[in-house]
Formats: C-alpha cells, structure tokens, sequence
C-alpha cells in the first residue's frame, strides 16, 4: 500500500535481481513506485518498465549533473531536451517532469548558467503539460536561486515535488508556500543531521514524502545498495524526528504522492 516516492529501478544495480527486488517491496508494503529520468537512455529503461508493470509511474527529465556534463557541448545537450517531448506521449508515457534543478554539489558550479536554462525550459515544458515537476536542488546558494526562478517563472498547475530534501527549515516553508511536496531520503537517518532534522519537523504531515532515490542514499551504516524494501528506515528516521510513527507516515507519504500521481496503483479498500 505504500509508495516510494523516488527511485531509479532500472538502475543496472537492479539487472541481476530486479524481480526479487520488486518481489521484496511487495512484500514490505512497498507496492507502488515512481521512477525519475535523468537521461535519455533511462527514459527508455523506464518506459519498458513501466510498459511492463502496472505498479510504476515515471517522471522523465534531464538531471542537472546530466546538464553539467554536456554544459559545454551544446549540440548534445539540445539533443537532450529536445528528444524530452516525445516522453509523454504514447505507451508508457511520462507523467511528470524530471529530474530537473540546479546542482553545484556534484557538478562544477561554472555550470550553473546552463543549468538554469535547461531549468526553465524543463519548468515551463511542466507548465505547458500540466504535469509535476520533480526537482533536484543541491549544493552552495542553489535553493535561493532555485525558489527565484520558480516565483518568477510560475510552478505547474499540478504543483511537484522537492526529492531528497536537503535545506534548512526556512527554505522547507517556501518551497511548502509555493506548492511543493518535500520528500526525504536516507540522509534524514544521519544522526547529526540537524538541519535535515529541523526541516522534516517543519513540514506539513500533507506536504512531506518518504523515499529511497535506491539505488543509492543508503541511511548511515547500512547495506550501501539501497532498494524499495527499505522504504521503513527513511519512514523511521522521520518518524523518530517528528513523534509519530512510520505506519501513519508511510500511509500519508502514499495518500500524498496518489494526489500527484493519480495512475499509481490505489491503495487497499
Ligand atoms: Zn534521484
């Protein structure tokens, strides 16, 4: 009955027991999934998965690491954004925009003026869709330049998600002010994690998800291969944060991402 709110299943970390793996979160409660794009060979992995599968939805986008890697080749990254379009159509079509954001973590922050062209124009393609958009917002001044945009250029009809929430409780409330879900992976886990910490506090119980980004984003300490199964100890991370239990937050996180993701399978009568 539950939903992880973001992974990326065809990760080749799946390929020699990808059964087993869906077969594990069943049997967790973990019955539904929605996958992100990064590039355009995982909108293809992703498509066939969800072709074959009635438990997954899937988001296609350009990930901002994707976007540094081809900052300085532009016939590449055009090729990118523009082959975009077409995943929204047809069998197995997308039903949301990303990953998209900005990332000065991971990617050379000298990178960041495309990064934030190729943004827009996934924002405004989520806008002319009407479908979610899921970002990805990491690193040194990027949340502050991230809400910029969203407040001048407008956010989807349909709202969206920020995955792996990593800011401070301040920038938690305006992303929450602006229509966003902010959903949380396994460094809520971390014990040291205050900021982390702060932030799940502050967010509403009807704005807050619960994911695994499997396969990576392990908690602290355990097995590094994280996977759907695990859902419960992102839930129980926060659980522990904000005095409830995993069960009501799983069960909200599901409830929340079935009002973005309506195709997700329904939860049990
Ligand atoms: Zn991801």
């Amino acid at each position: 009955m539950y939903v992880d709110t973001h992974c990326h299943l065809d990760d080749s970390a799946f390929d020699a027991d990808r059964d087993a793996m869906f077969a594990r979160a069943h049997a967790a409660g973990v019955t539904g999934f929605v996958l992100a794009g990064v590039d355009r060979d995982s909108w293809i992995r992703q498509r066939a998965l969800v072709r074959s599968r009635t438990d997954c939805v899937r988001a296609a986008g350009v990930h901002p690491m994707i976007v540094g890697r081809f900052a300085f080749d532009e016939p590449a990254l055009r090729a990118q954004l523009d082959a975009l379009h077409a995943e929204f159509r047809d069998d197995g079509a997308a039903v949301a925009v990303g990953e998209t954001g900005l990332d000065a973590h991971f990617v050379d922050a000298a990178t960041l003026d495309v990064q934030l062209r190729a943004f827009r124009e996934q924002l405004a393609l989520a806008r002319a869709l009407d479908v979610p958009v899921v970002l990805h917002v990491l690193g040194r001044g990027t949340h502050a330049r991230a809400i910029d945009v969203l407040r001048s250029d407008g956010l989807p009809a349909r709202g969206g998600i920020v995955h792996s929430f990593s800011g401070s409780a301040d920038v938690a409330q305006i992303y929450q002010r602006l229509g966003l879900v902010c959903s949380f992976a396994g460094a809520v886990a971390r014990p040291a994690a205050a900021k982390v910490h702060a932030a799940c506090r502050a967010i509403a119980d009807d704005r807050l998800m619960v994911e695994t980004d499997a396969p990576d984003q392990a908690p602290p300490g355990t097995p590094s291969r994280m996977e759907p199964a695990r859902l419960g100890e992102v839930a129980d991370a926060m659980a522990r944060v904000r005095g409830t239990t995993s069960a009501i937050l799983l069960a909200r996180s599901a409830a929340t991402a079935r009002r973005l993701f309506p195709t997700l399978p329904p939860a049990p009568p």
